[in-house]
C-alpha cells in the first residue's frame, strides 16, 4: 500500500512531466466529471500532503487524487498506449508527457482555494515542507487512550504513514503497537524514528528500514511474520489492529517490543 514516501515520490515525477506545461489532453474516467476537460491550462505544480496529491492547474482548480490500496501513477513519453481496461482513472497529458493515474481511490477536481476540504484534517507531513515534530506528537498524546500502533495510522495525527512505516516504527522505538500512548515516556521520539525512516526513503524505490540492502533484510520486521526477528532471533508476530476495511497488519517481535 502506497506511504507517504511513494506518494511524495509521484508527485515529483508529475512535476517533472507536467509543471509548466500546456495540457493537450485530460481525460477523467469517472462519472462525477467525465465532462470535465482542462485542456489549453497550463499545469502549475504537484504537491503531496500525506497520501494525498494536488495537482494545482492555471485557472484556480486543483486535481485531488488518492493512491488508496494500489494505485500509481504511470509517467511516460506522450502518444504511448494507456492501459487497457477500466483501470484507468485519469490521463493528464502535454505535447511531451502522459500522466495515467491506475486504479487511484480518489479523482477530484476542486477550486484551488477549497482544497483544505480534503486534507485540512491531517496532520503534520514528515516529508512536507512545513513539517513539524512537536505538533505531531501533541496531537498523537491527544487520546492517551489509543494503542500507539492505532494513532501512528490515524492521518490526523501523522501524514503519510502506513503500515509498513508503522510496524518499523515500533520495531526500532522498542514499543508494543498494543501500547497506550498515555503509557510512552517518549512520543517525540517515536515521531523522529517515523520522520527519519520516511525520509530515508523518499527517493529510494525499494524500501529499507535496516539499512541491510540485500534481498529479504531490508525490514525489521514488516511482511516477515513467522521468521526470526533479526535483533534477537524471536518469531515475528503478526496481528490486525484498527478498523477495517483498510489493511490494518500489524507485525511485532514479542521480545524487542513487550507489552
Ligand atoms: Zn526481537
Amino acid at each position: 500500500m502506497p506511504e507517504g514516501d511513494v506518494v511524495h515520490r509521484a508527485a515529483g515525477r508529475l512535476g517533472r512531466a507536467l509543471d509548466g506545461r500546456v495540457l493537450t489532453r485530460s481525460d477523467f474516467r469517472v462519472p462525477r466529471h467525465a465532462t470535465a476537460d482542462l485542456t489549453g491550462r497550463t499545469v502549475l505544480e504537484t504537491a503531496a500532503r500525506g497520501k494525498h496529491l494536488l495537482t494545482r492547474v492555471e485557472g484556480g482548480l486543483t486535481v485531488h487524487t488518492h493512491l488508496r490500496m494500489d494505485g500509481e501513477w504511470l509517467v511516460s513519453p506522450a502518444g504511448r498506449r494507456t492501459p487497457p481496461g477500466d483501470r484507468v482513472r485519469l490521463v493528464l497529458a502535454n505535447a511531451d508527457w502522459q500522466a495515467v493515474g491506475v486504479r487511484l481511490g480518489v479523482v477530484d477536481l476542486l477550486r484551488t482555494e477549497t482544497e483544505h476540504r480534503v486534507v485540512g484534517h491531517l496532520g503534520p507531513d514528515p516529508l512536507g515542507p512545513g513539517w513539524d515534530p512537536q505538533e505531531a506528537a501533541r496531537r498523537l498524546a491527544e487520546q492517551p487512550g489509543r494503542s500507539i500502533g492505532e494513532a501512528l495510522l490515524d492521518q490526523r495525527n501523522l501524514a503519510g504513514i502506513g503500515t509498513i512505516y508503522r510496524a518499523e516504527t515500533l520495531f526500532l522505538a522498542g514499543v508494543s503497537p498494543w501500547r497506550p500512548v498515555g503509557a510512552l515516556g517518549d512520543v517525540p521520539g517515536i515521531v523522529e524514528i517515523a520522520q527519519r525512516l520516511m525520509d530515508a526513503n523518499r527517493d529510494r524505490a525499494d524500501r529499507v528500514t535496516t539499512g541491510d540492502l540485500r534481498p529479504g533484510r531490508g525490514m525489521w520486521v514488516y511482511g516477515r511474520a513467522g521468521r526470526a526477528c533479526l535483533r534477537c532471533g524471536n518469531r515475528i508476530s503478526r496481528g490486525e489492529m484498527g478498523a477495517q476495511p483498510q489493511e490494518r497488519l500489524i507485525y511485532w517481535c514479542r521480545r524487542c517490543q513487550p507489552d
